[in-house]
């Protein structure tokens, strides 16, 4: 007796076909917006492509039963899978429910979903922007170039907005945050009292926000200078600036760096380290988070 084998060709299923339309919707936006050379909106359109192909993703999952809750921590293995991120920096986030319908929001693309912290959210954003309309104005890529520009041009300087520590401090936990900058500095000098004393000192300061461009992930990155270093900043001495305090991809990251003897927290630590977490956490596709505590940084909101 002959047998038929029977072969599985079912031809594309539903999923499949998902993502080619979702990749030829990507090639054809990106590519409008790259052939008239608006940078801002090609940031805006591959961070919508980026948060359509993790929902197609997810559904289509969710549909053959691989997965069945969403939560903020599933998202993050499927950005980390698809290597979907928002170009400008924003952080995604899930709106509604696997069972009724839901939407992946960006922090930075679509406004402020994440309520708290209004205030220096839209000051570190409006800076985000400005930068990146000189860059395309003047199509710049280098941070030292950027940040010269920024400061020759006086039509920049109300981005760079004056900041109170109190604002972003507002809710921090500074005994925890103590206690993991002594951790961080391997339960090295003081005590955690001593620590969260200084820390409260530092509240109460106040600073200017200015940019910096991470050239390793091509991301804008607003960190808070002391006057001085801003006025340093104005005349082009120094473009890699110290800071404690950094906005990276929708969260602020406050450094670990303390004096000698680990009782006085500092503020004295170099930008350029950010760039190389960045940089790590693009080629070793670790979460910003990560990459930004192994050079120091603590995700503070
Ligand atoms: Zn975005």
């Amino acid at each position: 007796m002959k047998r038929v084998a029977k072969k599985n060709n079912a031809g594309f299923t539903l999923a499949e076909l998902l993502v080619v339309v979702a990749i030829i919707a990507i090639l054809v936006a990106v590519s409008i917006v790259i052939f008239t050379g608006r940078l801002k909106e090609t940031r805006a359109t591959v961070c919508e492509a980026n948060r359509n192909s993790l929902k197609h993703h997810i559904a289509s999952d969710y549909m053959s039963g691989e997965i069945d809750v969403l939560t903020s921590g599933v998202l993050e293995e499927y950005i980390k899978v698809d290597e979907a991120v928002c170009p400008s920096g924003g952080s995604y986030s899930v709106v509604g429910s696997l069972e009724n319908g839901f939407q992946i929001e960006c922090s930075y693309h679509n406004g402020d979903g994440s309520g708290g912290d209004e205030g220096s959210r839209s000051v570190v954003t409006n800076l985000i922007e400005a930068v990146e309309n000189l860059m395309d104005k003047k199509k710049l890529d280098k941070n030292y170039k950027i940040v010269k520009s920024f400061f020759e041009n006086p039509e920049y300087w109300k981005y760079a907005e004056d900041v109170s520590m109190i604002d972003l401090f507002n809710n921090v936990d500074l005994n925890s945050l103590a206690k993991k900058i002594k951790e961080m500095n391997s339960n090295k000098g003081g005590d955690v009292e001593s620590l969260k004393k200084s820390l409260e000192e530092y509240k109460n300061k106040k600073y200017k926000v200015v940019p910096y461009y991470s050239e390793g992930s091509g991301t804008v990155v607003p960190y808070y200078v002391s006057e001085s270093s801003y006025e340093k900043l104005k005349k082009g001495e120094n473009d890699h600036v110290e800071s404690s305090v950094c906005y990276v991809d929708g969260h602020w990251y406050f450094n670990k760096e303390t004096n000698y003897n680990a009782t006085v927290i500092s503020t004295t630590y170099k930008m350029t380290s950010v760039n190389d977490a960045l940089k790590k956490a693009k080629e070793k596709k670790l979460t910003t988070k990560d990459a930004m505590e192994e050079y120091g940084w603590i995700q503070i909101k």
